[in-house]
């Protein structure tokens, strides 16, 4: 059984990017103090950053997409994903 389950009153807290409450799923957001949106998206841009496009849209580009259609209001903190998957100009 994970430890986790027992961090009484340190389950929520603000994620540092989108001020989002948010709640740790035991990933390893919660060291970064972001919400596991802004977590992964962070890490979809360093891919991106190092690969390129064509490699972030062929092993991200889903993922991204999905979190910024359920999310929009992160567009503009990840523009380099955004223009990549058109959602921007
Ligand atoms: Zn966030």
């Amino acid at each position: 059984m994970s430890i986790r389950k027992f961090r009484r009153g340190e389950t929520t807290y603000t994620c540092a990017c989108c001020k989002k409450l948010t709640r740790n799923t035991g990933g390893d957001e919660r060291g970064c103090g972001l919400c596991l949106d802004c977590y992964t998206l962070g890490g979809i841009a360093n891919h991106l950053t190092d690969n390129g496009v064509e490699s972030m849209l062929e092993f991200y580009g889903d993922e991204a997409r999905g979190i910024l259609t359920r999310r929009p209001e992160l567009i503009p903190t990840e523009p380099g994903i955004a223009r990549a998957l058109g959602l921007v100009s």
